[in-house]
């Protein structure tokens, strides 16, 4: 790979230390954001699994919302893993409220019944490789719905569980929480591309 890219991962709350890690397993240079500062010379970033409504009122809070995605929509690669899906989400169904309103799809969050909230499941995804990949689900949303430009990259039961449009991944999953680092691999290729 040409060139030194930096990935940012969103530090506020959740399970970014696991992004972190991954990262540095495929030697690629991170950098925690906790403010719009840290926003400055990432050539991508992550958004982890967490509250999305903890994380949303942060982003708030500190003043990031709007400079954030800016950013994503001016081109800056973002993968949301769980609560991040939601941060992207332009729709979460049953709220009035969205947070970064960037990725055209509408989520349903909690999605997953009491019973099964959370699950592991192994799937072949056809459009990130050829073997089966390890999917964590954790009080999991789903995509109800996608717009035009969104690609389907994985669906359980019928429902989207992973999506791609132009910059953005959005997976209902958490590919940190496992040794697997496939997921980790196509966002970087995304960003090198
Ligand atoms: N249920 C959480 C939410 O709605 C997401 C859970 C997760 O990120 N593991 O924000």
């Amino acid at each position: 790979m040409a060139g030194k890219k930096v990935v940012g991962v969103l530090a506020l709350q959740g399970a970014f230390r696991e992004h972190i890690k991954a990262l540095e397993m495929l030697g690629i240079q991170s950098k925690l954001i906790k403010n719009n500062k840290d926003l400055e010379g990432i050539d991508g970033i992550i958004l982890p699994g967490g509250e999305s409504t903890s994380m949303g009122k942060m982003l708030m809070d500190f003043n990031m919302l709007g400079i954030l995605a800016d950013k994503i929509t001016n081109g800056l690669p973002a993968w949301g893993t769980c609560a991040g899906m939601i941060l992207l989400a332009k729709k979460i169904n049953g709220d009035d409220n969205a947070h970064l309103k960037v990725m055209d799809i509408d989520v349903e969050r909690n999605a997953y019944g009491r019973q099964i909230d959370s699950f592991v499941t192994n799937k072949i995804i056809p459009k990130i490789s050829s073997t089966e990949l390890p999917l964590v689900f954790i009080r999991a949303p789903y995509i109800n719905n996608v717009g035009i430009g969104v690609e389907v990259l994985c669906k359980i039961d019928g429902n989207v569980v992973a999506a791609k449009e132009e910059n953005m991944l959005a997976t209902s999953f958490h590919p940190e929480l496992t040794e697997d680092l496939t997921f980790h691999r196509y966002f970087i290729d995304m960003i090198y591309s």
